[in-house]
C-alpha cells in the first residue's frame, strides 16, 4: 500500500502506527477515514476563501438579483444555517422574504 503524502506539509515521510498515518516532519497525525472524508466532502470556499460548513451562517455581500422576485436580496442579507450542495449554486439555504434558494458562496461571507 502507498502512503499519502502529509496533508498538512505535503511530506512524502509519513509512515502508519495502529490505523494511524503519522508525518515525522510537522507531528501531523491522521486517519484513513479522514481522507476519504475530505475527497469526498465538497469544498465550498465564500468569497474571502474561507471554507464554509454545513449549518455556517452567512452574510451576502452584494445585492443579488432573483429570478421571479420583485426586489434582489440586499448586501448584508443574513442567512442561517446553509447547506453545501454540488454545483454551481453551492449553497443551499433559506432568505428571509424570499424562501428556498441556491446562492454562489463567492456571493457570501462566513459570519
Ligand atoms: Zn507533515
Amino acid at each position: 500500500m502507498t502512503l499519502p503524502n502529509c496533508p498538512t506539509c505535503g511530506s512524502e515521510y509519513t509512515y502508519e502506527d495502529r490505523g494511524l498515518f503519522i508525518c515525522p516532519e510537522c507531528g501531523h497525525e491522521w486517519s484513513a477515514e479522514q481522507i476519504e472524508n475530505v475527497e469526498e466532502g465538497l469544498v465550498v470556499l465564500d468569497a474571502n476563501g474561507n471554507p464554509l460548513t454545513e449549518g455556517d451562517s452567512v452574510t451576502v455581500i452584494k445585492d443579488l438579483k432573483v429570478k421571479g422576485a420583485s426586489g434582489a436580496i440586499k448586501q448584508g442579507t443574513k442567512v442561517k444555517n446553509i447547506r453545501l450542495v454540488e454545483g454551481d449554486h453551492n449553497i443551499d439555504c433559506k432568505v428571509d422574504g424570499f424562501g428556498p434558494m441556491k446562492l454562489k458562496s463567492e456571493f457570501v461571507k462566513k459570519n
